[in-house]
């Protein structure tokens, strides 16, 4: 049993008083953490704050992105550390904004993934991949190779703290979802790859997020498909009304 995740991505849009306000309407009417997670990703400046306007909700306060070492002399960069001891949980890793406009790689994706994990951060893996040319070989041995390269290293007993988000980056802020059908074809190719990395029963544990274009009015669909566990929303997560019904659809 996967627990889903409805997962805002604010990226650099909101200001001060906008994210207290967003806080305020949600805290208490999202749903209890165990039945739906539900999570914000917003600018560092933000987090402290986020983490004490949410200390009695279950709303979880999450990066957008971390440095891949600890401490040291890298201006301008986040400390996974540094996140860990403010109370963040989980940390957003590979967006395909930061691989586009920031040169992220699958290895620094890698040396990310690494370095939240050795601070007790939970990742939330951005995969972009294109994977129609893996749907046509659905029964040889697939590989999608962002997930393969993001988890080098990753050990069976990190697994578990580990969630994929595919989000194909034609359906990104182009007002236009992949269908379900397309996602969960996407999602079942990353869970095989979990399976043939780790093993199947692995694979069932870990949470696959669609992402892209997603509201309302076509997350039920998109969440109803048996390997996607929740969703990853920009535009429409920056309205709290949205939000709380996308939780509620979940
Ligand atoms: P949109 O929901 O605005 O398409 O953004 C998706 C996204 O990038 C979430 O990380």
């Amino acid at each position: 049993h996967r627990v889903p995740f409805v997962l805002a991505n604010w990226k650099i849009n909101k200001l001060q008083g906008e994210v207290k306000d967003f806080i305020e309407k949600v805290n208490d009417k999202v749903p209890a953490a165990d039945v739906v997670e539900t999570g914000i990703a917003a600018q560092d400046i933000f987090l402290a704050d986020m983490i004490r306007e949410t200390a009695q909700s279950p709303v979880q306060v999450v990066a957008e992105n971390v440095h891949w070492e600890d401490s040291g002399a890298f201006t301008g960069e986040t400390s996974p550390r540094a996140l860990a001891d403010i109370g963040v949980n989980y940390v957003l890793i590979g967006h395909f904004e930061r691989r586009k406009f920031f040169n992220e790689t699958d290895s620094t994706v890698n040396l990310k993934v690494t370095a939240a994990l050795r601070n007790g951060l939970k990742p939330i893996i951005d995969i972009d991949e294109d994977m129609s040319a893996y749907a046509q070989f659905m029964d040889a041995e697939p590989a999608v190779a962002q997930v393969a390269a993001a988890l080098a290293g990753v050990s069976v007993d990190q697994i578990r703290n580990i969630t994929i988000a595919y989000e194909p980056t034609w359906a990104i802020g182009s007002g236009e979802a992949a269908s379900a059908e397309q996602a969960q074809k996407a999602a079942h190719l990353i869970r095989q790859t979990l399976a043939h990395l780790y093993s199947p029963s692995i694979s069932e544990k870990v949470r696959i997020l669609y992402g892209g274009s997603v509201n309302p009015d076509n997350a039920s669909e998109i969440m109803s498909q048996p390997d996607i566990d929740g969703v990853l929303v920009g535009k429409a997560a920056l309205d709290p009304d949205q939000f709380l019904k996308l939780a509620q659809i979940a």
